[in-house]
């Protein structure tokens, strides 16, 4: 661009931009970065220049410095430049009370241009308003922002606690291989074919699960690693592509013990990656009772709503439509809100097209009570007096309550009032305003059925029952309870874990339960079971989504808002332009021919 560039020479930088207060003043500094917006004014050229502490505002005065302001003049935004001056106290009335350096500016004496660039495609500023994929494709630009630096630089610090945490627990740091083998999370994998032995294909990890397993066996005690995770899942704001696991094993150790060390590890991440105190012990909550009171194993506490079951009160009932969802073996819930005057006739009409359309929900029941105590509703006229009677014991409900019923499967019915009542409790003020939540779910089932009706694990396949448990597995599986437990931040799962099964014969009869015959265990899980006959510890861990802790803890509500360079939710890095097709010649070697998708 036939524009000349300066080095730096002897100058070094003495301190970040956005560092620089009022205790500098008087002080020759050099500071560098890009030139975040220029202002001419008619004699006096300002320069915003920012670097990751911050922005500082940079004064080129004709009459003080005619070289640098000469040069300041063909400055344009986001070129790099370096500034040596002096910190000096602006005027009172040019003062700036919203910028950090807003007390004090850098005359310069001297500008360097280290290097030009090309115009921004969008204002590197918070909020962005440019569409994401404009954002991907732009990443250096869109890291640029102050939430983004803020955000990786949290991600920075968690990552520090939480090696530093475990560290200090006699924890050690070791990597798992990255081209393995299929592992049990169940979700689809990604596949990366060998080419020396043609035809077969590594895949990459869904977690390290197996490995760390074979790390206690193999006699290390407590692992961690913060590892890279790949499922093949089709892209959510809470789900990626790949993502990254604070992973952690340790042997001789119960439930408590491990629940010890994630409290510890939670308690010292969020206060030091995100400043946030949390108090300790952390609640706890059966997974039986978080479905009945929230609908969900991930409940937020802060809303003070909760669901009520009245299945019972509708088994016998003349009403049909809900009676027919007990006949089903499915459920009839209410989910209460008091003080529901505000959610006019409308908003409810719209809340039913969005539980149909968007939850797959059959419809939406409602009842308001009115201030005189009479109810409204379209189905009030298929009730009983002693249902009326029984739904206004249960749910508390008097005047001004609203009153919305789901009678469906379990699993539906439970999700859609899960939703209703984290939407409408925020909508209608029935937040406790407490600045976040934080507790553990616990006793989770080892089984549940699958859609076929057989009974496939809640978690994974090595959870261990709960000792006295075990005999049931034999009996009646659907009843062990099992040693799982979730920590749960903000209605957000930070992650999962429990104890193993170190008995073989355990771990056999578990996956026979699911359905793999002998052949089938020996060819997916052979060696894990024969690492569990060399002398396997009793053992549990646990793993952090860590994304999403990041995510949590800035604030965000997008995955892709914490990852540096992220997928979209085709799976597509806009930036790299990846995937990308390869060569006749790659694929050759590969063994590999492509078998073009069909456009229709
Ligand atoms: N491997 C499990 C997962 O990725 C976590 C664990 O149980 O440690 O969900």
């Amino acid at each position: 661009m036939g524009f000349e560039l300066d080095g730096m020479g002897t100058l070094r930088r003495t301190h970040g931009c956005g560092v620089l207060r009022a205790d500098h003043i008087g002080e020759e500094v050099v500071v560098a970065g890009w030139v975040h917006r220029r202002r001419d004014h008619g004699g006096v050229i300002f320069i915003d220049l920012r670097d990751r502490e911050g922005l500082v505002q940079v004064v080129f005065k004709p009459e003080d410095a005619a070289q640098a302001h000469e040069r300041a003049g063909s400055i344009r935004n986001e070129w790099v430049v370096l500034v040596r001056g002096r910190v000096d106290a602006r005027s009172d009335d040019t003062v700036n009370a919203e910028l950090a350096t807003g007390a004090i500016e850098v005359t310069a004496d001297e500008v360097r241009v280290l290097n030009t660039a090309t115009p921004p495609p969008f204002p590197i500023e918070d909020p962005c308003d440019a569409a994401e994929n404009v954002r991907l494709e732009h990443r250096v630009h869109d890291l640029r922002r102050p939430s983004m630096q803020h955000n990786l630089r949290l991600r920075h610090r968690l990552a520090q606690s939480a090696r530093r945490t475990l560290g200090e627990l006699g924890f050690s740091e070791i990597e798992t291989p990255m081209l393995a083998r299929s592992t049990p999370e169940g979700a689809r994998d990604v596949l990366v074919p060998s080419r020396l032995q043609p035809g077969e294909f590594y895949a990459l990890p869904q977690s390290p699960q197996i490995m760390k397993q074979l790390f206690m066996v193999a006699g290390f005690d407590r692992y961690f690693q913060i590892a890279r995770c790949f499922r093949d899942e089709d892209g959510r704001a809470d789900r990626q592509l790949e993502f990254t696991q604070i992973d952690l094993e340790l042997s001789f150790c119960g439930v408590e013990d491990v629940l010890e060390v994630l409290e510890e590890v939670t308690a010292r991440g969020c206060l030091e990656a995100g400043g946030l105190e949390v108090e300790r012990p952390f609640q706890r909550i059966r997974y039986a009772d978080a479905m009945a009171r929230y609908g969900i194993d991930r409940p937020d506490t802060r809303i003070s709503l909760e669901l009520v079951d009245l299945a019972d009160v509708f088994a016998h009932s003349g009403f049909r439509a809900f009676r027919a969802a007990v006949d089903a073996g499915g459920i009839v819930k209410c989910l209460p809100i008091p003080d529901a005057g505000a959610l006019s006739r409308s908003e409810i009409d719209r809340l039913e097209g969005f539980v149909k359309k968007e939850l797959g929900g059959k419809g939406l029941a409602w009842i308001r009570i009115n201030a005189d105590g009479g109810w409204q509703s379209p189905i009030v006229k298929f009730l009983s007096e002693n249902e009326k009677e029984a739904i206004a014991e249960r749910t508390g409900a008097g005047p001004g309550h609203l009153l919305f019923f789901q009678a469906d499967e379990a699993a539906r019915a439970n999700a859609i009032l899960a939703r209703l009542r984290v939407d409408l409790g925020n909508q209608l003020g029935r937040h406790d305003g407490r600045a976040y939540d934080l507790l553990f779910v616990v006793d989770f089932p080892v089984f549940e059925r699958d859609e076929a009706g057989g009974l496939t694990y809640v978690h994974q396949p090595f959870v261990a029952p709960v000792d006295e448990d075990i005999p049931l597995l034999w009996e009646d599986p659907e009843k062990v309870r099992g040693t799982h437990y979730d920590v749960v931040m903000n209605g957000v799962e930070l992650g999962s874990g429990s104890l193993r099964n170190h008995r073989s014969d355990v771990q056999r009869r578990i996956l026979e339960v699911m359905g793999y015959d002998e052949a089938a265990m020996e060819e997916r899980f052979g060696f894990m079971l024969r690492a569990l006959d060399a002398g396997a510890p009793p053992h549990g861990g646990f793993a952090f989504g860590f994304d999403r802790w990041v995510m949590v803890l800035c604030g965000a509500d997008n995955l892709r808002d914490v990852v540096a360079f992220p997928k979209t939710q085709r799976g597509q890095d806009l930036l790299m332009g990846a995937p990308s097709p390869v060569s006749r010649e790659q694929l050759e070697e590969l063994s590999l021919r492509v078998i073009r998708p069909r456009k229709d």
